[in-house]
């Protein structure tokens, strides 16, 4: 595996390669990678000639200090999983090289995110616009691949792929979880073993509350059925949990059989253990 810190080089080398004929899969991270990155690794390599990691912890996304500086880094270990998984080539570039200065300019996603991770996260997915258009335009795939875990994440890097016309194919691929049902994440490393016993109770409640749905129970019963079933463990603490429509992200009403449009829906959650703040989601 090839690896690069600078923008230029890289981009000089993904010239070749292209010139050759060859397709390019990238698969954005931001390290301390587990399985569900690899997965994405696999499907980018089933998918093109040519797989490119980059690992990037992308200061401009996280709205709390505290959260940046614990985030985990672990290159060593990464470059050897990546290595082993056979990915092609990794971009790892230091914040100096993405940012010389701090971008100026700003996205806004409209709707799409003053719901959930948006509401919760003040500048969360302007910084994920700003990092992955960047990355998009120094890498130029030809399809790029992201976890269903970050569904709004998917949604308005959708919205961003279609409304700006980048030259590319979105792959959205399954969320990986553990043997207990936590989702893999690279934040699941700081909790305490007491937090990762109690933490596959995030997708137990997701499963409880899709199960509720599918008896045609009211939103409103299930989410309060929720936030009852996690006050009851000690060390949870939820955020939010939202019934969503799929496409829009918009909040969703009254009952399944109501669904007249029969779209799929989206049951989100975000929780702390501790400091450590988890997402995950499942669709009905
Ligand atoms: P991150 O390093 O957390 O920014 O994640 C990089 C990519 O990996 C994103 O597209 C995530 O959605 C994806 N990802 C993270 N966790 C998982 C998982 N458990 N299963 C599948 N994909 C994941």
């Amino acid at each position: 595996m090839l690896v690069f810190h600078q923008i230029s080089v890289l981009q000089e080398h993904l010239k070749q390669l292209r010139n050759q004929g060859m397709t390019v899969g990238f698969v954005p991270t931001m390290g301390a990678l587990h399985q569900g990155h690899i997965s994405l690794i696999n499907q980018a390599k089933a998918q093109s000639d040519i797989v490119v990691c980059s690992i990037f912890v992308n200061p401009t996304q996280f709205n709390n200090a505290h959260d940046l500086a614990v985030y985990p880094r672990t290159l060593e270990a990464d470059s050897q999983m990546l290595d082993t998984a056979g990915c092609d080539i990794l971009f790892a570039p230091s914040a100096e090289e993405m940012y010389p200065k701090l971008p100026t300019m700003k996205f806004d996603f409209g709707a799409l995110e003053t719901v959930m991770e948006g509401a919760f996260r003040p500048g969360h997915f302007n910084g994920v616009g700003i990092v992955v258009s960047k990355l998009f335009h120094i890498v130029q795939p030809d399809k790029a691949f992201f976890g269903q875990k970050d569904l709004q994440q998917c949604a308005v890097i959708s919205c961003m792929v279609n409304e700006l016309s980048f030259h590319l194919e979105l792959v959205i691929c399954p969320t990986q979880r553990e043997e207990d049902g936590l989702a893999m994440s690279s934040r699941n490393r700081n909790l305490s073993p007491e937090q990762r016993a109690i933490a596959p109770f995030l997708y137990q409640a997701l499963n409880n509350a899709k199960a509720s749905l599918l008896q045609d129970k009211e939103v409103s019963e299930v989410k309060t059925e929720l936030a009852e079933f996690l006050r009851n463990i000690e060390g949870i603490e939820l955020e939010y949990f939202e019934i969503s429509d799929f496409d829009t992200l918009q909040p969703f009403h009254g009952t399944l059989s109501q669904n007249s449009g029969g779209g799929k829906i989206a049951l989100c959650i975000a929780a702390f253990l501790g400091k450590t703040r988890l997402i995950d989601n499942i669709i009905i």
